[in-house]
């Protein structure tokens, strides 16, 4: 069985005051088992936020990685640098990275592979948009996506992996894929796994869905059977929504 995930991506927000005092109150309030929780600060907030969680079950990620372990590579950010402030995970190919910032799935795959070698769990993204959908191209979308992100990896590396259904219409917008359309996709992604590698590792593979995730519409998503937690932005920059979001999981 997999254990539901809550990871939290607080994007370009907080100042480290408002990083640190949260980081603080989803330490104390989150359940030692049975959840996984993650949260993802800005870079910068990353070795403050790691001291806090230090004695919690809380898990600390990365919003971004290069796939260089050093060198010319003016603002980025390597592997080892956060292996040193025990980040655990990266999120990789986030939609507002790949439409802002240039992010391929050639790149995403890159950055996948380096985050394996360096013993990181990447988060990798993927999602169709709004006219995607319409033109009913979301399968297309997300399988040609899956299968970019893992290329090249093995059925072990790939076990290590979570995936993160995101479609871009839904982040940020209050609008949430109702449960049958997020199961429907994951399940289309659980078979892609499959047919990639074999059906325990597909099986293995926690498959998160993100896009306007809330309290009120969590437990409902959640019973989609391939449906193992949630990438959340805005509900996760509060203790208490974060919480709540995190005991139902454990009770999911
Ligand atoms: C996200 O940024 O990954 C996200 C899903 O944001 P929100 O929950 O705010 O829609």
């Amino acid at each position: 069985m997999r254990t539901p995930i809550v990871a939290g991506n607080w994007k370009m927000n907080l100042t480290h005051q408002g990083a640190t005092d949260l980081a603080r109150g989803i330490a104390e309030g989150c359940p030692e088992n049975g959840v996984t929780a993650i949260v993802a600060p800005v870079a910068l907030h990353i070795p403050a936020v790691a001291e806090v969680l230090a004695a919690s079950p809380v898990l600390l990620a990365s919003q971004n990685m290069h796939w260089a372990e050093s060198g010319a590579c003016t603002g980025e950010l390597a592997g080892p640098m956060l292996r040193e402030f025990s980040v655990r995970y990266v999120i990789l190919g986030h939609s507002e990275r790949r439409q802002f910032f240039g992010e391929t799935d050639e790149g995403v795959n890159r950055k996948a592979q380096a985050a394996l070698a360096q013993g990181m769990h990447p988060i990798i993204c993927l999602g169709e948009s709004l006219q995607e959908r319409e033109a009913d191209r979301t399968q297309a979308k997300v399988e040609f996506q899956l299968r970019a992100a893992f290329a090249g990896l093995t059925a072990d590396e790939a076990q290590r992996t979570i995936v993160a259904y995101e479609p871009i219409w839904a982040i940020g917008t209050g609008k949430t894929a109702s449960p049958q359309q997020a199961q429907d996709v994951h399940a289309l992604l659980r078979s892609v796994l499959e047919d990639r590698f074999d059906r325990q590792t597909a099986q293995a593979i926690p498959i998160l869905y993100g896009g306007s995730v809330k309290p009120a519409n969590f437990a409902e998503l959640l019973a989609g059977e391939d449906i193992d937690g949630g990438l959340v932005g805005g509900a996760s920059l509060k203790v208490e929504s974060f919480l709540e979001l995190t005991r139902i999981a454990l009770g999911s």
